[in-house]
Formats: structure tokens, sequence, C-alpha cells
């Protein structure tokens, strides 16, 4: 296998040299590649468009000694209105950063790749939706893709219907209701080096979070939420995902200063 045709997200590039880059690709058919783009910088290069930060192309790739090389390339989708707005620029550049964090090399993972690219998407050219439910979107659903999708029907302890505000047992992936909450804490803190993070959460914002689990893809962001709603939500899926993948993003971090 040394020649192989890929379809790819650009999720990482880094300069070499005059007119060379290194890319990161999510492919949909081998997880997570870095190949080798020579002259793909030059403005003459028939791969300057299919090589840009969040292109999805097709690749051609050719191995030679361990390393792959770009042979031939043609951009799919280049999600041009990300880069109308610093605030759609960064938040696309966090979503891509989570990708190639939760992807690795030879493992193939469709389905998150097809939630980044609907992301991408959706900050690319749908105005009408608010930034922050794409991101809280993306993110609850990249949780529960990754094997982290919170246990969201009754709570954990009792197995009671819920209603009214509820507690997001957020290690644990858990609701607890009001009445089991001060218990199942209690015995958590018996269980050293456990960390703990629970979220009160309203009915609005716990219906919104089973939509997000639950729904199709392409209808994951037909939802609305009020503004206390919004926050809300925004605040939990993004706390969800982060603590899950013990991991933190400057890319995020810049996204929440330039909205400051
Ligand atoms: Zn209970």
């Amino acid at each position: 296998m040394d020649r192989i045709c890929v379809h790819a997200l650009v999720v990482r590039e880094t300069e070499t040299g005059d007119y060379d880059k290194i890319l990161t690709l999510v492919t949909e058919e081998h997880g997570k590649l870095t190949v080798t783009g020579k002259g793909v910088k030059s403005l003459k290069s028939p791969h300057l468009v299919a090589c840009q930060p969040f292109a999805y192309s097709t690749f051609v790739l050719k191995k030679s000694r361990k390393f792959w090389y770009i042979e031939e390339s043609e951009n799919i989708e280049d999600f041009y209105g990300i880069r109308n707005d610093l605030d759609r620029l960064s938040l696309s550049a966090y979503v891509c950063d989570v990708l190639e964090y939760v992807t690795v090399e030879s493992s193939p993972e469709p389905e998150l790749l097809r939630l980044a690219l609907n992301t991408l998407y959706a900050i690319s050219a749908r105005r009408d939706i608010p930034l922050s439910r794409i991101k809280a979107a993306f993110e609850l659903r990249c949780a529960a893709e990754c094997g982290f999708c919170p246990e969201l029907s009754v709570c954990d302890v009792c197995q009671k219907e819920l209603s009214g505000d509820v507690y997001l047992d957020v290690m644990n992936g858990r609701l607890l209701c009001p009445e089991c909450k001060p218990r199942a804490e209690k015995e958590e803190e018996m269980i050293e080096g456990t960390a703990r993070l629970y979220y009160i959460i309203t009915a609005d914002v716990l219906n919104a979070m089973r939509y997000i689990v639950g729904a199709q893809r392409s209808k994951l962001l037909a939802f609305s939420l009020d503004e206390d709603g919004q926050y809300l939500l925004s605040k939990v899926c993004e706390g969800y995902l982060i603590n899950h993948l013990e991991h933190s993003f400057s890319t995020l971090e810049f996204y929440k200063s330039i909205l400051l």
C-alpha cells in the first residue's frame, strides 16, 4: 500500500521552508495521517486550495521511505465563509483541534469526521444559527461519539423520571435528582482522588442535551433555547467534553477571549 486515495479534512499545517508544508489530515479511510506537501505553498501550485487549513479535499498520496507525499489533489469544499470573521475562524480552529486530538492513525472515525464537516459547514454558511449553539452541539455529540455519551433518561440512583432542575454528574456521565445528589456525592467523596463536577441543569437544557445525543446528524442544530438556556448549555457541553478528554485547547481559550 504505497499509493492511496483519501477524502480528508486538513486540520493542521506546519510550514517547512519557503514553499513546503507538512499537513495533518483526518481522512475518511485511514484515520489521521501526516503528509508532506512539496511546493504546495506556491501560488502556482495546483494543490494550493486543496491544502489550505479547513479544506475538505481528495488526495492521492504516495509513500516513500515512511513518509506520505501529495501527488494529486482536488478540493471538494473550502468552507470559505469561515474566513469572514475572527470568531468563525477561531471556532473552526478549535473544532479541527478537537478532531485532531480524538483521532489516531489507521483508525478511521467517519462519524467524527462527518460531525466536524457538518459543524464547519454550519459555521461557514448558517448565519441564522448562533455560534454558541453550533459549538455546544458539536462538543456534546463529539463526547458521545468518543464513547462518553451521558445517560440522560432518569436519575441514576432512584431511577425516577426527572422534572425541574436536576444535576449532571459530569465524570460519571449520569443524572441525579435533588434528593439523591447529596447521598451520591457523599459516596463519591469517600473514593479518594475522584474528580467531581456537577452542573445544575434546567428541564429545557436537559431536553436540548437529549436532542443533541439522539438527533440525526443532519438535524443536529434543529433546536432552540432562550438566552439563559443557551448560556447554560454552552457551559455544560464545553465542561463535559473538556473534562472527559482531560485536555485543554489553546484555540478554545482564544475563541472565548475574543467573545469578551
Ligand atoms: Zn434520584
